[in-house]
């Protein structure tokens, strides 16, 4: 045993860096090498279907049919020059990851040979054979068809032999299955209703863009180690492991010096996600131990949460050329930061970013408030969802514990945003707005135009904090798609939206002038959806007393908060917004909450293993040299100092004596509690008996487990322990 465990440690110890060869070009130069986007659009299209598909790229016009062929052959045409041999359909079905199936271009020639074969019909719509995938008992019925159609908006992309072409995943009877499907109806609806109220500013604005700039943390961890660690295998986090001696306190690691191996593997990361045409920016330490982040520029939102996707990808593959496994789980070790991924959002239009200020005119100003006002209410009105859009098994160790956001959804401004909105808020119509200037008023709101020109004052507590021209959502996982964060959040800003202007518009034909009836709902919006509003500090329990009497939601069970999606709230954003309709929310809650017993199902089990065959055997067998010892002792000195000496290992024989009896009689609790769980047919009241019976006991054994490590003889403990996994790079 403990062989092995030196092994690996030695092994670690030995890798080196690989060199990663830069390529001849700039990053400028091979930027989308490997991505069908406009410029091999243009080379590869005639002239007609380009126009034709780049319609439906920047304007959401309609996909005609009849250009499919045309473009799957000059898709096709491209894809083999530069050595695809396979194609596939590659979608985000309701698991954390993405599902491709490969087909080989070749077909039957007639004439006893082979040719390359890829049709408009492949590229638009393919039956993949996916009974598989998490459905939520929509796919129960004899009619078990799923189909993934294309999704032009996102380009194709070639990844090693394989054109990957993006496609959303639908049932036979018109529900969605994946993320992307819902995704793309709530980036229409918040483009139509944004549009709508971009019109009492500007009549000119066609299109609003949601955009997305994802901030993705990840843990690395030498391969040899995590070989040596079955929870890390198979559970994707430490379910054991006592804290080490040194771990962040110096906080000596945040934006420290990157370690040359690690480094040659962002390098490499980065060069290939470029190809990919993922626009990667940053690269810091982040504060645990042997933790970093990466972050690209902001796309739109699409593009960007396949990009994440894709980037997740690339991480796990490349970090095995470097001797190194990417931890993507939101918790991978105890005591320490864990990973999120900081969604940070906004809204735009051609001429610019919606959330910006200044502005240029008053004009700019009052829509820049309106967009802020607006976002604030649906966060507001729909805290309950966000926080549930973010949940997870996973996740859930990370909210509320006290590096991440709170599981209570807030909102932080800043002082000079909350000025204004004050302002706003107490000052009446007459007070505001000058009747003067060319298009015959002038908004006075003085604080304007100073405002975030310096807003440096940032709150790391709020999982919804404004930060210059946009909206941070931090709560969200590291492991999480985006696309679920980013639909609630898209359709709760739309439905408020669309309020908004009908409240508008009925003042305005009351005859209430336009900018006054604006600022009479702005007004009343600041005073309803004041309870969102916190500047303070998240993590505080006054905090969770006070967000309690604000009517926030405040629910800890995940779960239970999965309840959020059926609340009738819920229903009605997503059903008026044309999103997802009841039967499609139900269906996803119940994938929710199968993942979520599964995944602590499998956690209990990885656990009972480790346990009964690593943890107690090794206990016992150093508590049987240490009985040995104890005999000899008797041999060697006089009964009464034998004992004297002996006094020491006899506590430590009766400390694992005692931990190992509790670990196994808790082990077998826990077997029980899950038979008595899997029992419950319900999947809700079965996830609920998962989270209240099971999760806790896997914290109580763990606690015995970190204790023995303390005491337990170095050499014979098989698991790499923290100061290893964390510190070895
Ligand atoms: P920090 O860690 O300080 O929050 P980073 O520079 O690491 O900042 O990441 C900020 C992210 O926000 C980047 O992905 C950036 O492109 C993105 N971003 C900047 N402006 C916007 C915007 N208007 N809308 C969406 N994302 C944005
Ligand atoms: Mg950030």
């Amino acid at each position: 045993m403990s062989k092995l465990r030196f092994r690996v440690v030695e092994t670690a110890f030995k890798k080196k860096a690989v060199e990663v060869p830069t390529p001849a070009e700039r990053p400028s130069e091979y930027f989308g090498k490997y991505v069908f986007n406009k410029e091999k659009m243009f080379k590869y299209l005639p002239s007609k279907v380009y126009e034709k598909l780049t319609d439906v790229i920047d304007n959401g016009a309609p996909l005609d049919r009849g250009i499919a062929n045309e473009v799957a052959a000059g898709m096709k045409k491209w894809a083999i020059e530069m050595g695809a041999t396979h194609y596939t359909h590659w979608f985000h079905p309701l698991t954390e990851g993405t599902a491709e199936k490969h087909d080989a271009f070749v077909e039957h020639d007639g004439k006893g040979g082979m040719m390359e074969e890829f049709s408009g019909k492949l590229l638009v719509q393919q039956e993949p054979d996916a009974s598989s995938f998490p459905n939520g008992g929509i796919r129960n019925t004899f009619e078990a068809r799923g189909y993934s159609a294309w999704d032009p908006s996102s380009p194709a992309f070639i990844v090693d032999d394989t054109l990957c072409i993006p496609t959303v995943f639908i049932a036979y009877t018109g529900e969605s299955l994946d993320y992307k499907a819902p995704l793309l109806k709530s980036l229409r609806a918040v483009d139509k209703a944004a549009v709508e109220v971009c019109h009492y500013f500007n009549t000119d604005v066609k299109k609003v863009y949601s955009y997305l700039g994802w901030e993705q943390e990840y843990f690395l961890v030498d391969e040899g180690l995590y070989a040596a660690r079955p929870d890390l295998l198979l559970t994707g986090r430490t379910l054991m492991g006592h804290e080490s001696s040194k771990n962040q306190q110096l906080e000596d690691h945040y934006f420290g010096a990157i370690p040359t191996r690690v480094a040659s593997f962002m390098k490499e990361l980065e060069i290939e996600a470029l190809k990919l045409g993922i626009p990667c920016k940053t690269r810091h330490n982040e504060v645990a131990p042997n933790q970093f982040e990466l972050a690209p520029i902001y796309e739109e939102c699409n593009l960007a949460v396949d990009h994440n996707m894709l980037m997740m990808a690339l991480m796990r593959k490349i970090a095995r050329n470097h001797g190194f496994r990417v931890l993507l789980h939101e918790k991978p070790f105890k005591g320490v930061n864990g990973s999120g991924k900081h969604n940070n959002w906004s809204l735009g239009t051609d001429t610019g970013i919606l959330l910006h200020a200044p502005g240029k005119t008053p004009e700019d100003n009052l829509r820049f408030v309106t967009f802020v006002v607006n976002t604030l209410m649906a966060v507001y009105r729909h805290n309950g969802l966000l926080k549930a859009s973010i949940m997870s098994a996973t996740n859930a160790h990370r909210l509320g514990a006290n590096e991440a956001p709170p599981a209570i959804i807030s909102s932080f401004l800043g002082k000079q945003l909350t000025q204004v909105l004050d302002h706003l808020e107490e000052t009446t119509t007459d007070e505001l707005i000058n009747f003067s200037g060319k298009q015959g008023m002038k908004m006075d709101i003085p604080q304007i135009p100073e405002l975030l020109i310096d807003n440096t004052d940032r709150n790391r507590t709020s999982p919804f904090a404004f930060t210059g021209n946009r909206f941070e959502f931090r709560a969200v996982g590291s492991e999480a798609n985006c696309a679920s964060a980013m639909i609630a959040l898209n359709t709760a800003v739309a439905e408020q939206l669309r309020q908004f202007k009908q409240e508008v518009d009925s003042l305005i034909e009351k005859g209430e002038p336009k900018i006054s009836a604006i600022l009479e709902i702005l007004r009343k919006y600041i005073k309803e959806c004041k309870p969102i509003r916190f500047d303070g500090n998240g993590y505080s329990d006054e905090w969770k007393e006070e967000a309690k009497r604000r009517g926030l939601d405040c629910e800890t069970s995940c779960p239970v908060i999965f309840d959020n999606y059926l609340k009738d709230s819920s229903v009605k954003m997503f059903e008026s917004t044309g999103v997802m309709t009841r039967k499609e929310l139900e269906a996803r809650n119940e994938v929710k909450l199968e993942t979520y017993t599964k995944k602590i199902q499998i956690e209990a089990r990885v656990l009972g293993d480790l346990a009964m065959n690593h943890i107690v055997p090794v206990a016992i067998k150093y508590q049987s040299e240490l009985i040995d010892n104890a005999y000899k002792m008797k041999d060697l000195f006089p009964a009464g100092e034998a004992s004297k000496l002996s006094s020491e290992n006899l506590k430590i024989i009766k400390e694992i004596a005692e931990r190992t009896i509790f670990i196994k009689e808790h082990v077998d609790a826990m077997i029980e509690a899950r038979k008595v769980a899997n029992k419950i047919e319900n999947e809700r009241e079965k996830a609920i008996a998962y989270h209240d019976n099971i999760a806790p006991m896997l914290e109580e054994i763990r606690y015995h487990i970190d204790k023995l490590e303390l005491i337990v003889d170095n050499q014979l403990w098989t698991l790499p322990k923290y100061r290893e996994l964390l510190f070895i790079r």
